[in-house]
């Protein structure tokens, strides 16, 4: 299920409702992607509160008032949390009965905040001495600094160091660790990803390990959840960056879902290799996409993926097309970092109708017989 708070605050944020709710604080005005205002919970005449532009969410650097907007509300002008939720509700023109119940947003509000500010300590710490060996590796895959930055990637540093923070030099709150605990298992030092929801509050996070499998040892996806929430595997990679998108790439993997996005040609989700695609789908029409482009990975099993789900989402009558990647290049990735942008915008223009991609490809990816595909 949908949380019906991720929904509301989607639509806000969409709406730019940060206006209305902070709009009247002294000094507020626009910084890079949100906003700056004199914070009303201490006395200053200083902007000091923080009010993020793509997630529901503030932070007074003087006296450290943090939270979201539920939290502002009821703060500012004494709501208990029904008069706030209803409040948020009417603006983005939903129904308030019985939307949200008071200890889940509770629950999920900490893990979002504790989430963001161990986030930060990790982004830190890729671009000091602990995170060299990530950043090389980062820089080594071809991305550049300032792509890397966009990314607002993080190093982790593995969960034994983690058992010993003050080891990796990362201090956090120490309920930081509950959240974490969700996650499934060991997970050594790598680059870390922060998953968000379609509101854009970060609920998840996934690492990169660096270090895969060491000889003799059986292979191992390098793609650790180290948290995860209950919505997770239902929620497009990247979905809050593109709701509303009359047109969305959809691609596999982390680095070519975060590298389309710092392109910015087009939107862009990334449903993973072993998610349900037709669900997380399914989500982002909810949250207002529209159409969407498939680009299958080049191995065999990448392009059965991609029928499989082109093929359900037409029947679910979705409008997909399919674009292809010249022979040669092994994903969406490799071919971004290689070539140019140019190619891409004309890769982009010559895509497909998923059902004229499927009559080509679709006998030759479910059977038996050697891959076959049209060559650009
Ligand atoms: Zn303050």
């Amino acid at each position: 299920m949908t949380s019906t708070l991720e929904t509301i605050y989607a639509l806000l944020i969409d709406a730019e409702y940060q206006l209305e709710l902070f709009g009247d604080l002294p000094s507020f005005s626009r910084r890079g992607t949100g906003f700056l205002a004199c914070c009303p919970f201490h006395r200053d005449s200083w902007p000091t509160l923080i009010v993020a532009g793509d997630r529901p969410e503030y932070f007074c650097y003087a006296c450290s008032a943090r939270g979201d907007w539920l939290d502002f509300l009821m703060a500012r002008y004494g709501l208990d949390f029904d008069q706030a939720v209803e409040r948020l509700a009417r603006a983005a023109g939903c129904s308030p009965a019985g939307l949200v119940e008071e200890n889940a947003w509770r629950a999920e509000r900490d893990r979002a905040v504790m989430l963001e500010a161990f986030m930060e300590a990790c982004m830190a710490a890729l671009w000091s001495e602990e995170g060299q060996e990530a950043l090389h590796w980062l820089v080594s895959r071809g991305y550049a600094t300032r792509e890397i930055r966009g990314m607002g990637l993080g190093f982790f540093p593995g969960h034994e160091e983690w058992a010993a923070p003050s080891a990796c030099g990362i201090s956090l709150p120490t309920s930081t660790g509950a959240a974490m605990a969700r996650g499934n298992e060991e997970t050594l030092p790598g680059v870390l990803i922060p998953y968000r929801d379609a509101s854009g509050r970060l609920m998840g996070l996934v690492c990169r390990e660096l270090s895969g499998t060491g000889e003799g040892m059986p292979a191992r996806d390098p793609y650790r959840a180290v948290a995860t929430w209950d919505d997770m595997d239902r929620t497009p990679f990247l979905l809050h960056r593109c709701r509303g998108a009359a047109e969305t790439l959809v691609v596999e993997g982390f680095f070519d879902t975060l590298l389309v996005d710092q392109v910015r040609l087009i939107p862009v989700v990334g449903i993973g290799r072993g998610g349900d695609a037709v669900r997380m789908l399914d989500k982002a029409v909810l949250f207002g996409c529209r159409s969407f482009t498939l680009v299958p990975g080049a191995s065999r099993e990448g392009l059965a993926r991609a029928a499989e789900t082109a093929r359900a989402m037409a029947e679910g009558g979705l409008d997909v097309h399919v674009m292809e990647l010249p022979k040669g290049y092994g994903d969406l990735d490799e071919f971004i970092r290689k070539t140019c942008l140019d190619r891409f915008g004309a890769l982009l223009k010559g895509r497909k109708r998923a059902g004229e991609w499927l009559e080509r490809v679709g006998p030759h990816v479910s059977g038996t017989t050697p891959r076959q595909r049209g060559g650009h």
